[in-house]
């Protein structure tokens, strides 16, 4: 039987000191696989000189394929660049920073080419050296999540995960241009395996990820697979509606009982403005969606390639 193609698919942003570790230590546990492997490293318009490693990379070993963003198109972008340009018959897609251990790709390989696996996915054991606020508002995100919407996902939940032909297919036919790769994965359903693992720190450079760019990235999450905010603000018009009735019952009443002392501008004033506030807020939820279906709709490539290694795809 011929054996397997493994793609092992890189997204890397500013990652000039850290990708040549990773090579060498994926490297390392490859080599013990009974499969052929190709890496598909993704340059997402780094400013430094990751892609003069890249090109190093590749003199040196013709399995890497290596492509090059014209500017940074965020990681999502990335994943799905190295999707639709790998062509193994299994896809692995890892971080760069070694944080996603390479030790358990033969793990990984073992299930789903004997255990009858169509995936494996990794999450993290604990959310052990993460800052204690980051970790609640982490965990919040996901009961929401999952209350909210049909794509399962899991707390925890790393992006480092081998998947078979048919799912890549499945994941890059999902063409949308707004991402949420977690989503996506859970979305499209097929046989998964877990494994935790404990958290691992960066081999070496800096985090992309701030509090606030995670924070905008769970709502791109909750705004891709939910409907949930939309209705939730049409039950807020409803239940509005009602109170503004039964306050017009009750204030009507009392003018009947009681006459009509001039007074409560005060409390008419906040409830005016509180009014106006929940209406701004739901017109923006709207606006949210809106958005989301403009940039569907002018239906712009992911990622432009400014530079490849592989003949067969670079640029005319
Ligand atoms: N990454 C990317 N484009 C970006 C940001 C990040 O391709 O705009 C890559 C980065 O090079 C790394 C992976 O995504 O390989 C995860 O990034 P990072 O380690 O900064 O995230 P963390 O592990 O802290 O969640
Ligand atoms: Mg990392």
């Amino acid at each position: 039987m011929a054996r397997d193609l493994i793609s092992i698919i890189v997204p890397c942003y500013n990652e000039q000191e850290v990708l040549p570790l990773f090579y060498e230590e994926t490297v390392k546990w490859i080599d013990q696989i009974d499969a052929d492997f190709e890496f598909v490293l993704v340059d997402d318009g780094s400013k430094d000189n990751t892609i003069l490693v890249m090109r190093e990379l590749a003199a040196k070993d013709s399995r890497v394929m290596y492509y090059s963003f014209s500017r940074n198109f965020g990681k999502e972008a990335g994943i799905y660049a190295g999707l639709t340009h790998a062509r193994g018959d299994y896809c692995v897609i890892m971080d760069a920073d070694l944080q996603d251990p390479p030790s358990l790709l033969p793990e990984m390989y073992n299930a789903v080419k004997n255990e009858g696996y169509d995936s494996v996915a990794t999450c993290r054991e604990t959310r052990k050296g993460e800052p204690p606020i980051r970790s609640f508002f982490a965990r919040m995100f996901y009961k929401i999540i999952n209350n909210i919407s049909d794509a399962d996902i899991k707390d925890g939940a790393r992006d480092y995960r081998m998947m078979c032909r048919a799912m890549v297919d499945a994941i890059v036919g999902m063409g949308e241009y707004n991402r949420f790769s977690k989503g996506i994965f859970g979305w499209v359903g097929y046989k998964t395996k877990w494994l935790p693992y404990e958290n691992i720190e960066r081999a070496a450079g800096q985090t992309k990820w701030s509090f606030w760019k995670l924070f905008k990235y769970s709502l791109d999450g909750i705004i891709n697979f939910s409907s949930a905010p939309l209705n939730i603000s049409s039950w807020a018009g409803i239940v509005f509606c009602i109170v503004a009735f039964a306050a017009t019952v009750f204030f009507f009443a009392r003018r009947l009982i009681f006459g009509d002392p001039v007074d409560g501008w005060a409390s008419t004033a906040c409830l005016i403005t509180f009014i106006g506030g929940v209406q701004l807020f739901c017109v923006g939820v709207l606006g949210q969606y809106i958005s989301r279906i403009y940039l569907e709709s002018k239906g712009r490539p992911k990622f432009i390639v400014r530079e490849t290694n592989r003949k067969e795809d670079e640029e005319t």
